[in-house]
């Protein structure tokens, strides 16, 4: 089974995990779509496949794009060099 089948995001408007800008209004949004994946079951594989992905848009297993370019940069930090 896929992870994407169990995604607590179903049903949800995919617009929610989209927020626009940086001001209140996408502030706001970005807590509400962390919510739902705050009670979604494969928000560990959806964030893994986001930084591995380097997915630029979004809310991805409750992380913002900021978020996941962090957690990639730490990443590479730790790959033992070839
Ligand atoms: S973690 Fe969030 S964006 Fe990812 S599948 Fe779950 S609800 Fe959807």
């Amino acid at each position: 089974m896929n992870w994407r089948e169990l995604a607590a995001c179903h049903g949800e408007d995919p617009e929610l995990f989209f927020p626009i800008g940086d001001g209140d209004a996408a502030a706001r949004q970005t807590e509400r779509a962390r919510a739902v994946c705050r009670r979604c079951p494969v928000a560990r594989a959806c964030r893994s496949w986001a930084v591995r992905n380097g997915e630029v848009e979004g809310i991805w297993g409750g992380t913002t794009a900021s978020e996941r370019r962090a957690l990639r940069r730490r990443l590479l930090r730790q790959a033992p060099e070839e």
